[in-house]
This record gives C-alpha cells, structure tokens and sequence, in this order.
C-alpha cells in the first residue's frame, strides 16, 4: 500500500529540531512492517493529556475524512479522545503536500525516534498527489489508519486473518476494527 508512516506535534520549532528523517515506508506489495515486529511504533502517549487535539493546517483539503478518522477512534476507544483545534496549541498537525513523484498517500510522524517510550507531539502529511486519485471511502481509511500510527500502532500483516485499520491498501472497510481496538487497549 502506499502509506508511509511516523509521526508529529506541538510547535514549528520543536517539529523542526525533533523531526527524524525515518519512515515507515509500506508499499502494496512489499509490506516490510507488521504489527508486532517492525520495531518502529513501539511508544505511546503519556498519562496525560488523555485528549489529543489536533489542527489542520493550510488547505486543509481532506477535512471531512480526517474529521471522520477521529470520530472512528473516539467512538472505539475511552481512554484518548482526539479533539479538532482550529487556533492555539495542539498535539498532532495535519497538512497536505503536492507530490507527484511521491507514491504513498500519507505520512505520520513521532517526535521521538523510533524507539522511543513517551510521545508529545505528532503529524500527518497527506499526499494530495495519490489522496486525489483515491476514493473518498479509502480517504477516509487512510485518516483512520494515520492516527492508529499516531497512537503509535504499527501495521498488521496483510496475512493476518481479521481486518485491521493498520492493513496497508483498500480494505472493504474504512473505520477501526476489532484487532485495532485490542492493539490499542495493550498499550492504553
Ligand atoms: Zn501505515
């Protein structure tokens, strides 16, 4: 599938001096990551805050489904509520990018490496160069599955039997599904 992965969030400044060059690449036909082993989305949120709010910044061209992914995540988790900023500080920044030459559709950051315990931030860049050429349906899985990295959940296989929003690619399903909700719940 064409979602790389990593994640962001409270100010320009700290982005730009905490911003690793690592993602998590994940192509259609050669998952290199899963959910359980890839080493990469090992850290969580700390206790507190427990409400995430995040700021679409620019264009804000995907609003509606990044709007939707949230709601996905709220209504199946109790412990983290995601909550939309328009001004002041905010957790998780999400802006679009133009990039033709790029193949994925999304990008997450942390602000810590890899393996890194304790999160502060996070962003999620969507690629309005192949977001475009998606269907508002799968928009909207993308957004879901974005801040599942956000939460600092990893991709499940392909292989693996149940759905999982953190399959890479179109699934026939675009909001969190029951392995989501239990890989989060192990770490929250
Ligand atoms: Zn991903």
């Amino acid at each position: 599938m064409k979602t790389r992965a990593k994640l962001e969030v409270m100010s320009i400044k700290k982005i730009s001096l905490a911003l690793t060059t690592a993602v998590i690449l994940a192509l259609v036909t050669t998952p290199h990551v899963n959910a359980h082993t890839d080493g990469f989305w090992l850290g969580k949120w700390p206790n507190t805050p427990r409400t995430l709010k995040w700021n679409y910044l620019g264009g804000h061209k995907y609003l509606g489904n990044v709007w939707q992914g949230a709601a996905n995540w709220n209504d199946s988790i109790s412990t983290i509520t995601l909550s939309q900023v328009t001004s002041g500080s905010f957790h998780i920044e999400v802006y679009d990018a133009t990039l033709p030459n790029e193949t994925y559709w999304a990008q997450a950051w942390t602000d810590t490496s890899p393996q890194a315990a304790s999160y502060s931030y996070g962003r999620i860049k969507y690629n309005e160069s192949t977001m475009d050429q998606t269907s508002d349906f799968t928009r909207t899985k993308v957004a879901t599955h974005e801040f599942g990295h956000i939460f600092g959940l990893s991709h499940v296989p392909a292989s693996y039997g149940n759905n999982a929003i953190m399959k890479t690619g179109v699934q026939a399903y675009n909001d969190v599904q029951y392995h989501d909700w239990q890989d989060f719940a192990a770490k929250y």
